[in-house]
């Protein structure tokens, strides 16, 4: 049997995850945004986007066999908006043929790259979320290397949410003593949603040994501090060292106590907080607007 690009949504086997059933579909293995936080390198490595191979061709193989009453999620392992696809216009060909399939489609992305593709996605089922970890353009540098800068992110959330694609932002992952500051991720909450985000979900950074590695090697001084809580006070959770609760909670509360006094749901990813959720979904996926009928036959 052939591999699959469409497949279940597996979120690494965590029984925390409360994503709605979905798929997930990545144009490319390898993401060159190289995130030093990145959780998907403890699986696939750490390499620059490559385009999957016969992408197109199993895409609408694929579509002959999944349920489109459940959303693709793309991505989930990699960005669909490296700056490779500014050339190469995989995940826009993906887009137009799964809008013109009718499939729900939800877009997790750092890139303000999709804004290129308003066009296909105001036709569609769509609804896109948008990463941001900081106000800090130099931090982000540092942590996101290879991505747009926040400022970037903060104009597309504004630009898909004015054209009327719904739109959320993932403050994710929030990292003790590199991305905390209060203050900023209160103005961070404030800024996006009056850029038009109507969703907002948040996560608390996980340290996997090669993600650790990563961040202690950009911030030496904070190795012991970082080690102390993770690796000697946190917990092991399927195969991630979590914080203590408590300290997770301290962590996510000004994003949340935020979205709330702004009246947008919110959630978090991965954290066992059913206190801090309002939304019906966590990912984002309620976004999702019904303006395309899903295709009964198949016309590709
Ligand atoms: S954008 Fe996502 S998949 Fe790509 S490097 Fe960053 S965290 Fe990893």
């Amino acid at each position: 049997m052939s591999t699959r690009v469409i497949r279940p949504f597996d979120p690494w086997r965590s029984d925390l995850c409360t994503c709605p059933p979905k798929y997930t579909l990545n144009p490319y293995t390898g993401c060159s945004h190289m995130c030093l936080y990145c959780y998907a390198t403890a699986y696939i490595g750490r390499r620059p986007s490559t385009p999957k191979r016969d992408l197109i061709s199993s895409v609408r193989k694929d579509l002959r066999h999944i349920d489109r009453t459940r959303p693709i999620n793309m991505s989930t392992s990699s960005d669909p908006y490296p700056p490779e696809e500014q050339e190469l216009k995989l995940t826009r060909e993906v887009l137009k043929i799964l809008v013109a399939h009718g499939c729900r489609i939800l877009i997790t992305t750092k890139s303000n790259i999709v804004t290129r593709d308003i066009d296909i996605l105001m036709r569609g089922n769509v609804a896109v979320m948008i990463t941001i970890t900081t106000l800090d353009d130099n931090l982000a540098k540092i942590i996101e290397p290879n991505a747009p800068s926040p400022s970037q992110r903060i104009e597309a959330v504004q630009k898909l949410a004015s054209e009327g694609i719904p739109v959320g932002v993932r403050i994710d992952p929030v990292i003790p003593y590199v991305n905390d500051d209060e203050r900023m991720l209160r103005q961070l909450v404030n800024e996006v949603v009056n850029a038009g985000a109507r969703h907002i979900v948040t996560s608390s950074y996980k340290a996997r040994p090669d993600n650790f590695r990563r961040l202690i090697t950009a911030f030496p001084e904070l190795e012991n501090k970082l080690r102390k809580i993770y690796y000697e006070e946190g917990e092991l959770v399927h195969g991630y060292r979590y914080l203590r609760p408590d300290l997770r909670k301290n962590l996510l509360r000004p994003v949340v106590d935020e979205a709330k006094r702004l009246g947008v749901t919110y959630a978090t990813c991965r954290e066992g907080l059913p206190e801090f959720r309002n939304a019906p979904s966590c990912d984002g996926s309620h976004l999702i607007p019904s303006r395309v009928i899903a295709r009964v036959l198949d016309l590709f």
